[in-house]
């Protein structure tokens, strides 16, 4: 086994510290990273506290995971050592039923093994760690390489904040002609705002937070609405062809979907503990519209991802953090004070 060394939480709620832990050695197809920096989402926090189901414990949290390949299985012949190297959420999938076939192994019919906080049941039958950690091994169809030319650190959350808001995009072909607002200015809805505007969409920031404006242009979005501010959120009732939504809590459905035109569609990638509801049948029905949702995208869609932000120039805003942070970082997440991703330096571990 390989000796490895993280941050964990030993059971819910429980503060992060430091844990050695092993990872299997590396077999035939799996591909061996040097972990340099982890994206810290909204997820890991979620996950932690139990808010979504009973999580496994201890818990090294982090899914935004980007590094260089320090070894490969005999059969390897896409990565090489030295190599840039990212996983995302997921770690393995069944590879044979029709959706891991068509490249959507998040919905796996058999169940996608996540990159942590689940079971490799199609692999080693052990529980996953992530990325808040010196080194991780993955099967070699679940790593993706990360383009040369765009700054490491800053590519780490496009491994789940960058493909899970570029997946929903290109699903429903949002471009030229949409109007597109993104509610909520945090991890995901940064990268929602540069897909969308590099998509050729007019984008607007639906946001809690006044003093985020000044960061709405140089997002590239062309407007900024402050949800709490009555008179402007009147301004834009039946403005939007899509809203996506990337709020960890609940939010008001009814207004949002009020503000879509008719035939728009509501794309939630935000996970709200306590569901989705909307009150009013009519909020749905006066105007044909639609709310679905979005998990990561594809290992395929994801490598297209990485390719389009290296041809588009796109990385994310990034907080450099030192993994003894981490709980400082989660409380500004939860104030929504984030500028836009915490990534943690693994250097620091
Ligand atoms: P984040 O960085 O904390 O951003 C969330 C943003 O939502 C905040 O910055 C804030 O923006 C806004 N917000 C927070 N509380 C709000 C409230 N009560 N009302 C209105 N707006 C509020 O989180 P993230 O990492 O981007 O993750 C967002 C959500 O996506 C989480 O639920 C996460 O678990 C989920 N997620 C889902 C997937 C998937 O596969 N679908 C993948 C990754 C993450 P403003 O200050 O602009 O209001
Ligand atoms: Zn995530
Ligand atoms: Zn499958």
């Amino acid at each position: 086994m390989i000796q490895a060394k993280g941050y964990a939480a030993q059971k819910a709620n429980d503060t992060l510290a430091p844990w050695a832990f092993e990872r299997r050695e590396v077999g035939p197809h799996d591909v061996q990273i040097e972990i340099q920096y982890c994206g810290v989402c909204h997820s890991d926090l979620a996950q932690i506290n139990n808010e979504w189901f009973p999580g496994i414990f201890p818990m090294v949290p982090g899914h935004e995971i980007v590094g260089r390949v320090t070894k490969v299985g005999s059969h390897v012949t896409n990565f090489k050592i030295g190599d840039r190297a990212g996983v995302g959420t997921m770690v393995n999938s069944c590879g044979k039923c029709e959706h891991c076939e068509e490249g959507l192994e998040p919905y796996c019919a058999e169940g996608v093994s996540v990159t942590y906080n689940g079971i490799d049941k199609f692999g080693d039958g052990t529980p996953g760690y992530g990325g808040y950690s010196n080194t991780i091994v993955t099967k070699d169809s679940f790593v993706v390489h990360i383009p040369e030319s765009l700054d490491i650190a800053a590519t780490a959350p496009l491994l789940c904040a960058g493909i899970t808001t570029y997946s929903p995009l290109k699903h429903w072909k949002v471009g030229k002609g949409h109007k597109v607002a993104v509610l909520g200015l945090g991890g995901l809805g940064h990268m929602a705002v540069k897909f969308a505007v590099a998509l050729g969409a007019e984008v607007t920031i639906l946001s809690t937070s006044p003093k985020k404006e000044a960061d709405a242009k140089r997002l590239g979005a062309h407007h900024f609405v402050v949800t709490t501010d009555a008179e402007q959120a009147k301004q834009v009732i039946s403005a939007f062809d899509f809203i996506v939504d990337t709020v960890a809590a609940e939010v008001d459905f009814d207004f949002y979907l009020s503000l879509l035109k008719v035939d728009g569609i509501l794309i939630c990638v935000g996970v709200p503990p306590t569901g989705i509801h909307v009150n009013a049948s009519f909020s749905l029905i006066g105007g044909r519209k639609s709310i679905v949702g979005s998990a990561a995208g594809g290992i395929a869609e994801t490598q297209e991802m990485l390719n389009f932000c290296a041809e588009h120039n796109i990385v994310a805003d990034i907080e450099l953090i030192d993994i003894k942070d981490i709980h400082a970082a989660y409380e500004r997440m939860l104030k929504g004070d984030i500028r836009y991703r915490f990534v943690i330096d693994m250097a620091t571990l």
